[in-house]
């Protein structure tokens, strides 16, 4: 789960990490407010949706005037704003954050996230932060440093002297960058996070150490320990479907294909979707519909899957282990019937009650394909998608 940059900022006071001074406002009078309450001359505005390149995009605005302030709101609220990480259609700006600005000096970055390969929290740092990041990564790999926390020891204060030797940090400005760390640190690990983003974290004119940026990605995993974080959840800058699919305990995930995939079991699903583009097609989903599902769950995932304008054709891959696939039969039975199904549908069973489960198909006079075996079934399918079937 992702938080917005003003909630992450919220976390990051209250971790004592040094960030500027601001306030939200949903609506342009409240941000001429806010900027009133701030005071000063200049006011930096700033776009919240979960996407990064918000600069780059327009998103974040400096301006001289409360009036500038309301306006620059007026302009970004109730609009999408599209970055190159938000995707074509935009995340839509319900709130932007009124900052006071800062005078900066330099622009670093500083990420903390979990290394899988290392099995280690890692720290990263760069002293070309900004807006740039991604490039100085791709281009100059050579440019980030990094360093892993043991996690029977914990982050060392060595570890911090040489990140911050290696920004080209002086005097105080090490001790600070070891501080901003272990807080750093602490905040990752009690929020159970995957990755938390500063940049830039900037060094102002005054030499100080400041985040003016923050990005926090949560473990959902780990979401059932934290429930006030949980409620932090923005659901207009989500996927719908993939919100829709987690009240029905669901996991999706959806994709570009066309295809869509009903599975149980993560491990067949990404079999399914190997096979499906074995043999020329595109999943337009990944969806593990669990391994002890009901005949509703499978009416739900039918439902969401068929909400997705991108289908054209629909397969099914049950594997009846714990699961009876007479019950599954049942549920794609009533989905179909319930729900106005345009595309074709292509249905293998395999494992417990499978002959009755496709017996109940073939006389539910429906028109669904079944299949003897995943290959069949992936061949089936990619040829209804192409517009054979019907
Ligand atoms: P992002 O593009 O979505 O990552 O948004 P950021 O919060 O990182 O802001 C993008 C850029 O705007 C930063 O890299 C800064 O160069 C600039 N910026 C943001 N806040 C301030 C500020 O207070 N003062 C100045 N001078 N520049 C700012
Ligand atoms: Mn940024």
């Amino acid at each position: 789960m992702n938080l917005h940059e003003y909630q992450a900022k919220g976390l990051f006071e209250r971790h004592q990490i040094p960030i500027p001074r601001g306030c939200t406002a949903a609506s342009p009078q409240e941000a001429h407010r806010a900027a009133a309450e701030l005071g000063g001359t200049r006011w930096v505005v700033k776009a919240q949706v979960h996407a990064g390149g918000r600069g780059k995009a327009g998103g974040v605005v400096l301006v001289d005037s409360p009036e500038q302030v309301q306006s620059a709101a007026a302009r970004l609220l109730g609009s999408r704003l599209v970055t190159h990480q938000s995707g074509p259609e935009g995340l839509p700006v319900d709130r932007v954050l009124v900052e006071s600005p800062t005078a900066i000096a330099r622009e670093l970055y500083l990420g903390v996230l979990v290394d899988r390969a290392a099995r280690r929290v890692a720290f990263m740092a760069s002293s070309d932060g900004g807006m740039d990041i991604e490039q100085v990564a791709a281009a100059t790999p050579e440019r980030i440093l990094v360093t892993h926390v043991d996690p029977a020891a914990g982050l060392q204060p060595w570890q911090c002297r040489r990140l911050g030797f290696g920004l080209g940090l002086q005097g105080g400005q090490i001790k600070a960058l070891a501080g901003l760390m272990e807080r750093l640190y602490r905040l990752f690990s009690e929020c159970d996070a995957s990755l938390v983003e500063v940049n830039p974290l900037v060094v102002t004119e005054a030499g100080e150490l400041l985040a003016l940026d923050a990005k926090i990605n949560l473990d959902d995993n780990a979401l059932s320990r934290h429930p006030e974080l949980a409620a932090l959840r923005d659901l207009a800058q989500e996927d719908p479907r993939e919100s829709e699919a987690r009240a029905h305990e669901l996991s999706y995930i959806s994709l570009d294909g066309n295809i869509g995939c009903m599975v149980n079991g993560a491990g067949l699903a990404m079999a399914t979707m190997d096979l499906v583009k074995l043999h020329g097609g595109a999943p337009a989903n990944f969806l593990d519909v669990g391994g002890g599902t009901t005949a509703a769950r499978v009416a739900e995932a039918f439902k969401l899957i068929l909400s997705d304008p991108k289908v054209s054709a629909v397969l099914v891959n049950i594997f009846g282990g714990i699961v009876r696939c007479d019950l599954i039969a049942e549920g794609i039975i009533a989905a179909v019937r319930e729900v106005h199904v345009g595309v074709p549908v292509v249905v293998r069973l395999e494992g417990t009650n499978a002959a009755a489960g496709l017996a109940m198909l073939a006389e539910s006079r429906l028109p669904i394909e079944t299949a003897a075996s995943l290959r069949e079934a992936a061949d089936k399918v990619v040829a209804a998608a192409l517009g054979g079937q019907r």
